[in-house]
């Protein structure tokens, strides 16, 4: 399939979510990068949100809570290009009641090629990439191809 670029800019649209779990790492995390994440724009779902805010003092564009459509909103914004960075530190020892609408934030992240940590490690080399202060140009497949698929209506 063809791919097509879609452009990352220097401040990248980065949305940090983390299961309940997963909080004080997330927060940790942030904490010991803010000031590199400092010039970006960051969401949240919502109460992931609430604490990154109080403990960071940075802005953030904070969406529902997880399991009240915050994943889903996510996969949203990933879709419609408003999103392009994802860190999500979700919970591998706890079913979640919202499991479905993980796998699907996981899966547009993939669909539309979005870097994704969900380690402290992962999150960690992907912070300190120097990709992460240039602009950069992600390859997506050319979905077109697959919106004009062939699909055979039965009288
Ligand atoms: P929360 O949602 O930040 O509102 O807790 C996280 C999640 O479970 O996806």
């Amino acid at each position: 399939m063809v791919n097509k670029r879609i452009e990352m800019q220097h401040d990248k649209k980065i949305a940090l979510v983390a299961h309940d779990n997963k909080k004080s790492d997330l927060v940790e995390w942030a904490k010991f990068n803010r000031d590199l994440l400092a010039h970006h724009i960051i969401y949240a779902t919502g109460t992931t949100g609430e604490f990154l805010e109080k403990e960071l003092g940075l802005n953030v564009q904070k969406l529902q809570s997880g399991p009240l459509g915050g994943d889903q909103q996510i996969g949203a914004k990933i879709a419609e290009g408003a999103i392009d960075f994802l860190i999500f530190f979700w919970d591998p020892l706890e079913p979640q009641p919202h499991d479905p609408d993980v796998k699907a934030l996981l899966r547009m992240a993939v669909v539309w090629n979005i870097p994704t940590a969900c380690n402290r490690a992962t999150a960690d080399f992907m912070i300190s990439s120097p990709l992460m202060d240039d602009e950069y140009d992600r390859l997506v497949p050319d979905y077109d191809v697959y919106r004009k698929r062939r699909i055979i209506i039965d009288d």
